[in-house]
């Protein structure tokens, strides 16, 4: 699933794209990924709209039109913004959920695809309410020790579980959260509320060096040969990296992870237990 890396990858090709553009034909007839309004109403109002900016927050997408209209885009699992040339199919063709032609001139066309449709497309004239109860977003409002601590403390959960959650920050998915328990050495149970500030501390720069290693690997890759070299995440079973010890998987909160045993201490005796 795309994270806050992946996500801000995509903002700054949008906003490369799309940015000063004006739509001039807008087709989609998928209404599930629509929802909850028809795609004949949506389209009717893009045409003509101009757009001002691309901004993101967590995982969601905004794209900003002239005359105070919005486009919210969540990639669910699958979805992703690409720009065809307008001579590939479009509609009908498998994927293709959103077609946008601007008046460029360019023989091209933005498209959203998404083959398992769990994304979301939202035509709005104010902030949606998932935009609105995101938690700080670790690039575009910094992380704060004190302030996670602070959101830490109001959780009786696993700190991977705290950390997944979108009200105390936005965009980390399980992957920046695995990441960031292994590189803060802490293991992924240990109640979020029983960390010291320290603790927490350890926890922010490990999301900072997960954040930047996963923006520059998608810079370097690009569209092509995109592939993800992790630390322990999707490593079950393979050797530890810093220790060679094999690596842990159990459930947690419904979530694969992947840790050390013997790297990721258990920073406090208020262990949250899993069965697993
Ligand atoms: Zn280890």
């Amino acid at each position: 699933m795309p994270e806050l890396p992946d996500v801000e990858w995509t903002r700054g090709r949008l906003q490369k794209w799309m940015r000063g553009a004006s739509i001039t034909s807008a087709r989609s007839d998928d209404a599930r990924v629509l929802r909850p309004r028809a795609p004949a109403v949506v389209m009717r109002s893009l045409v003509g709209r101009r757009i001002e900016s691309v901004s993101r927050r967590g995982k969601w997408l905004r794209i900003e039109l002239d005359h105070g209209v919005y486009v919210f885009s969540h990639l669910g699992m699958t979805g992703e913004w690409v720009e065809r040339s307008t001579e590939e199919p479009t509609l009908r063709a498998e994927r293709v959920r959103l077609d946008l032609r601007r008046a460029d001139g360019r023989a091209a066309s933005v498209r959203y695809l998404d083959a398992r449709r769990f994304g979301r497309l939202l035509v709005a004239r104010e902030d949606i309410l998932e935009w609105r109860e995101l938690g700080p977003d670790p690039l575009a409002d910094g992380l704060r020790v004190s302030a996670l601590r602070a959101a830490f403390a109001r959780r009786r959960r696993a700190v991977k579980e705290t950390l997944m959650d979108q009200t105390v920050l936005a965009g980390v998915g399980n992957i920046l959260a695995t990441e960031a328990l292994f590189y803060a050495r802490i293991d992924p149970r240990s109640r979020s509320d029983a960390l010291s500030e320290a603790q927490v501390g350890a926890v922010v720069r490990g999301l900072r060096k997960a954040i930047r290693k996963e923006l520059a690997t998608r810079e370097r890759a690009g569209d092509e040969g995109w592939t993800d070299v992790f630390e322990v995440y999707g490593r079950k079973g393979q050797a530890c990296r810093r220790c060679e010890t094999p690596l842990e998987h159990i459930v947690l909160g419904g979530r694969g992870t992947t840790f050390c045993r013997k790297c990721q201490v258990r920073r406090n005796s208020r262990v949250v237990e899993t069965g697993a």
